[in-house]
């Protein structure tokens, strides 16, 4: 059993943005000293080196043959789900180095599904991956998923994907949640209890798509459709946050690793960003961003405006769906030291042989000059 003394703890969640859940808003440091100060000479060392490590990945996509990406795309496809939890658990470990915790509150489903996602992930990443898994039950039930990065347990220290079970046994109750304090606005049940838009003006495919799958949605919805469902809401809050303030808005695609993207992009960043750790400046880089910054964040999400940290891991969610950014956004994300999407030991040709219906992979090349 890991402890609970871990140092960073992240979780992606619908209703938090009414109460961001970081402490940089302390009274002790002013926003003005935060202005000033800004990031620190180092962070904007690194940011420059970011910038070269990108160009040089740059030149070495345009330089290097396709060596093996059909192996990749073969790997890709090629998962099969695990017959019986031992099966799973041993596939993770062996395959994949991924220690299992607490899975006796796990089901067989979950854990096919989370050893795919992290399948996927090391075929691009290798060691970027985490390489520990803990189920729990968290009282909050719109958290699906977190991240503990660099906890330690006997004598090694694990980034672990933390899974809440909750989310799963009580999605019911998630779901109403989400349309009782998120969606009604602009949703509404019909006669036959069916969700269905209020306004047809609204309609669009993704809209269309999601409330289909929450209308589809029953007891027997596995782990991928409760994902998928959670993660088209978060799109669909941030669609209707725009629309209800009058701005043009188009709806994201979804799909159910989305909120896994997101976890590695702050698994990702908190290899890069020093500023991860409590500390003065960090106080202020984060009271800076809730002052000064959230109008630029909820470009990207309702969600990105919690925190710098959220922002980021938003913002490489987008990244990696192939999704166009404004200049004001890249250049957030290069401030907070965002983490790229490319490896560099992957050519760029992987990505345009991505699995069908699955955007989740479309990243090309030409993104490298993005963020
Ligand atoms: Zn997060």
């Amino acid at each position: 059993m890991i402890n609970s003394n871990y140092k960073n703890s992240y979780y992606i969640s619908q209703n938090a943005v009414s109460k961001p859940n970081f402490k940089g808003s302390s009274k002790d440091t002013s926003s003005n000293q935060a202005n000033n100060e800004g990031l620190s000479s180092g962070a904007k060392w690194g940011i420059g080196l970011g910038l070269v490590a990108l160009a040089s990945v740059g030149v070495y996509l345009a330089t290097k043959k396709k060596p093996d990406s059909k192996q990749v795309s073969e790997a890709i496809k090629h998962f099969s789900p695990a017959k019986n939890i031992d099966e799973a658990k041993n596939y993770a470990k062996k395959e994949l180095g991924v220690e299992y915790v607490d899975d006796n509150l796990a089901n067989l489903d979950m854990m096919n599904t989370v050893n795919e996602w992290i399948h996927k992930e090391k075929i691009y990443r290798k060691n970027e991956t985490p390489n520990a898994v803990l189920f729990s039950k968290e009282e909050r039930i719109d958290s699906p998923l977190g991240l503990i990065d660099e906890i330690e347990f006997n004598g090694n220290k694990f980034n672990c994907l933390k899974i809440n079970v909750n989310f799963v046994e009580k999605f019911d109750d998630f779901l109403n949640q989400a349309y009782e304090h998120r969606l009604k606005q602009f949703i509404k049940k019909n006669d036959k209890n069916k969700y269905e838009l209020i306004n047809p003006e609204h309609s669009n495919y993704n809209l269309n798509k999601l409330i289909e799958k929450m209308n589809a949605h029953n007891e027997k919805s596995s782990y991928k459709e409760k994902m998928e469902i959670f993660n088209g809401i978060s799109e669909a809050i941030t669609y209707f946050n725009k629309i209800g303030k009058g701005e043009k808005a188009t709806m994201s695609s979804f799909s159910h690793e989305d909120a896994f993207i997101h976890e590695i992009g702050h698994l990702l960043h908190s290899k890069k960003y020093k500023h991860y750790n409590d500390s003065a400046e960090r106080k202020a880089i984060f009271k800076e961003f809730i002052d000064n910054k959230t109008h630029i964040a909820e470009e990207v999400s309702e969600y990105a405006k919690n925190s710098p940290l959220e922002f980021v891991a938003e913002t490489y969610k987008k990244i990696r769906k192939g999704e166009t950014l404004s200049d004001d956004v890249k250049k957030l994300y290069k401030e907070y030291d965002g983490p790229g999407g490319f490896p560099d030991e992957i050519p760029n040709i992987i990505y345009k042989e991505k699995p069908q219906n699955d955007k989740s992979w479309l990243i090309g090349a030409a993104l490298l000059g993005s963020v």
